[in-house]
């Protein structure tokens, strides 16, 4: 595996990637790899030739400093996955190589910036634009990854894509999860071995919603799924809502993609999770 901090380096190399006409596939990630990851690295590998992970912490999509001083950094464990899985290169680049001092960003992306997580995150999407903006230019992929588990952002990207005509396909790739339901999250390493038991409430509610889900019933569902997350111990639920797939708005009868989508703090870790429950073409 090749691995570049300066994007200079890395765009030569792809250039040359490039001149062979092979296909480019993009895996953007903030590191503290688990099998989520990887799973979007096997997707890519079987959809292009050659495959960049990015690895870099993102400090302009942290609402709070001590949430972005607390992210997990095992850049030598990752590196090791990385090579493990045949990724084909690694862009680790320092915060000064993708900012200049003072820099500005602010694009449109409408009211699902104010929805949910831009709502408990103010801001917080107007950094992932940037990053995102960012790699692209730098890697110019054919096709970028991302994960159904940050189901607001493949959103949210895919308004970016189309919105700046960014000549770039997306795939989103299926929530990867621990055997017992927890769905992998690098923030996970944060947990308690009881905020680790209590954790379960998300993926065990949003199953629940799944199973008994009637369209008729989505007040309902929401209500006592809410009830069901508040009455675990140890967790603060932020928000539970079953929403339109395609807008986040809350869901009614007439809606054809659905999705229930769940944040909670548990202990001092917050976590999100979503499960889709209609998809309708
Ligand atoms: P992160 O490093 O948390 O920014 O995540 C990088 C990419 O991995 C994003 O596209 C995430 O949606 C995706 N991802 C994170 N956790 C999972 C998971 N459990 N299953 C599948 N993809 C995931």
């Amino acid at each position: 595996m090749k691995i570049f901090t300066i994007k200079k380096n890395l765009q030569q190399h792809l250039q040359q990637i490039k001149a062979s006409d092979k296909t480019i596939g993009f895996v953007p990630t903030m590191g503290a790899l688990h099998q989520g990851h990887l799973s979007l690295i096997e997707q890519a590998q079987q959809n292009n030739d050659e495959i960049v992970c990015s690895i870099f912490v993102n400090p302009s999509q942290f609402n709070d400093p001590k949430d972005l001083e607390k992210y997990p950094r095992t850049i030598e464990a990752d590196t090791k996955l990385l090579e493990q899985a045949k990724c084909d290169v690694l862009f680790n680049p320092p915060v000064n190589e993708i900012y200049d001092d003072n820099e500005q960003w602010h694009l449109n992306i409408g009211e699902m910036e104010s929805l949910l997580e831009g709502k408990s995150r103010p801001g917080h999407y107007q950094g992932v634009t940037q990053v995102v903006y960012k790699l692209f230019n730098i890697v110019q992929p054919d096709t970028a990854f991302f994960g159904q588990k940050d189901y607001q952002q493949f959103l949210i990207i895919s308004k970016m894509v189309e919105a700046l005509k960014l000549p770039v396909k997306l795939v989103m790739c299926p929530i990867m999860r621990e055997t017992d339901g927890l769905a992998m999250s690098s923030r996970n390493v944060h947990l308690s071995a009881d905020d680790r038991q209590h954790a379960l409430v998300l993926s065990r509610t949003l199953n629940w919603v799944k199973n008994n889900f009637d369209s008729a019933h989505i007040p309902q569902l929401k209500k006592e799924a809410e009830l069901n997350v508040r009455n675990e111990p140890g967790v603060e639920l932020d928000y539970f809502e079953i929403a339109d797939g395609n807008t986040l708005h809350p869901a009614d009868q007439n809606t054809k993609n659905i999705i229930a989508l769940v944040a909670a703090k548990v202990g001092k870790t917050r976590l999100i999770d979503n499960v889709l429950l209609v998809h309708r073409p």
